[in-house]
């Protein structure tokens, strides 16, 4: 079998998008060694986006196939391909049509059964929706880079960039406001206190803003870089320490260890959940008497941590007899819940309705004009009669006649405005369904703040209870 390997990466986005030419050629030619396939040809586009099939690879890659050089298209990761799903169908059925079959490195996706091709669906609205929004956290050559002690989090108070040596150097102003900061925390001011002697004083953050509490903590938790190391997580592994060489420390480890040990030994009464947890605030309902439920939330010792719950405000009273439903399971109903009703809902026809939008707009202009031309003929026609051209009998018939077709066109214009509004919230239903389908599939790597921000912008009202689940969902739409 011989395989044709496609890889690509953008400009301006290698750091971010994290797969650097060398490292996806190397996890495919490991890939081709493992399972016994021979290369026949390595296709790579350098500095272009996944956005279109404007790459030159790509397009000597689709000639190609049509020679029989190979039998496999194989990539890294499916958004080397493209990130755009009509796009990725588009290939797919060329691939298909000369039975070529498509692999890819990370997604172990074939294209051969129905079934993959669902998965590979999923996996591609994923991939568009993750460009557009979410944004790619964990990446090879991230892995890599950060192996090889190369920290590329974003900039942080104290440090200036330089973007052609990848190096942060000490920006001596700003270091002076960070040994600020963990003086006055070891000195035994809290987060909040700092933030309000900080902004009191007319000190900015880093983007020029005033100090927000949040980062202030976040500080004191995490700031590794501080001590010339970073904090890396691997996929499904334990986060590492790693020395970072490209970082200039502020504090030596030993005295941020200090630091750090004082900010757990203050940490032993955990702070007060923050309302951006619960991320189903305001949108459940007590499925015996409506109530709304109200968020509590108790502190597990032997876990330290807290637990979220959602309780109906009448089952304190003893009026209502519904228990309480801790956040986790109701994710595992809201979960259930959508899959279900989300079921074989992958059809992509956005691209096609618009298309067919943009030519009923055009009908409807040229019926318009048709409109304006009949109304120019009964002005003319009017005059006629005025300036006795025609007889009166002529003039009635020609009236009518003109009438007719006004209808006529009147009615069309109707029918296509209908089909139009038709097609557009058949978009927007579309479009609300890929959305929530890709969220449901990445929903245990999202932050609560996201799933929050999902439920808010989707998500109207859930009706629920402990022992049957979600009973209904209202969608905004
Ligand atoms: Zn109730």
């Amino acid at each position: 079998m011989k395989v044709a390997a496609y890889i690509r990466v953008s400009t301006d986005e290698q750091a971010n998008e994290g797969f650097s030419i060398e490292a996806q050629k190397r996890n495919i030619i490991e890939w081709t060694i493992k399972h016994n396939y021979e290369i026949y040809d390595f296709y790579i586009d350098d500095g272009y986006s996944g956005k279109n099939l404007n790459r030159p690879k790509i397009k000597k890659l689709l000639l190609d196939i049509k020679d029989n050089k190979f039998d496999i298209v194989l990539v890294y990761c499916l958004d080397r391909l493209t990130r755009d799903i009509v796009d990725l169908w588009t290939l797919i059925d060329n691939f298909k049509h000369y039975k070529i079959e498509f692999l890819s490195v990370t997604d172990q996706t074939t294209t051969s059964t129905a079934g993959d091709r669902l998965n590979l669906n999923i996996k591609g609205i994923f991939a568009q929706y993750e460009r557009e929004r979410i944004g790619e956290r964990v990446a090879v050559a991230m892995e890599q880079r950060a192996k090889e002690g190369w920290y590329t989090g974003r900039v942080p108070l104290g440090y200036n960039y330089d973007s052609n040596t990848k190096m942060y150097s000490i920006n001596e102003d700003e270091a002076k406001i960070v040994k600020r900061i963990f003086q006055m925390h070891i000195d035994g001011y809290g987060s909040n206190k700092i933030c309000k002697k900080l902004n009191l004083e007319g000190l900015r953050n880093k983007r020029g803003n005033e100090f927000a509490e949040n980062s202030i903590n976040y500080m004191l938790t995490h700031a590794w870089y501080y001590s010339g190391y970073f904090l890396y997580h691997p996929k499904n592994k334990e986060p590492i320490y790693l020395k970072a060489n490209n970082i200039e420390p502020i504090f030596t480890i030993e005295e941020f260890k200090k630091i750090k040990k004082y900010t757990n030994e203050r940490k032993k009464f955990p702070k007060k959940i923050g309302n951006n947890n619960y991320i189903f605030k305001n949108k459940l309902y007590c499925s015996s008497c409506h109530k709304r439920l109200t968020t509590l939330s108790t502190f597990n010792k032997k876990r330290n941590n807290y637990i979220l719950y959602y309780k109906c405000h009448r089952t304190v009273q003893g009026r209502c007899n519904n228990k309480g439903i801790n956040q986790t399971l109701m994710e595992n109903f809201f979960i259930n819940y959508l899959n279900k009703y989300f079921n074989n809902i992958y059809e992509v026809k956005i691209k096609i309705n618009l298309k067919q939008i943009d030519e009923i707009d055009k009908e409807i202009i040229k019926l318009k004009e048709n409109i304006e031309k009949i109304n120019n003929r009964k002005k003319k026609l009017h005059y006629m009669i005025l300036d006795d051209f025609i007889s009166k009998a002529d003039y009635k018939e020609i009236l009518i006649n003109l009438e007719n077709d006004l209808k006529e066109i009147n009615i069309k214009i109707k029918e296509r405005e209908n089909k139009k509004s038709e097609l557009v919230n058949l978009n927007k239903l579309t479009e609300f369904k890929i959305i929530t389908k890709s969220i449901i599939d990445i929903w245990c790597s999202l932050l609560p703040l996201e799933k929050k921000e999902f439920i808010n912008k989707f998500i109207k009202y859930i009706e629920v209870d402990k022992e049957n689940g979600i009973k209904q969902i209202e969608f905004y739409q």
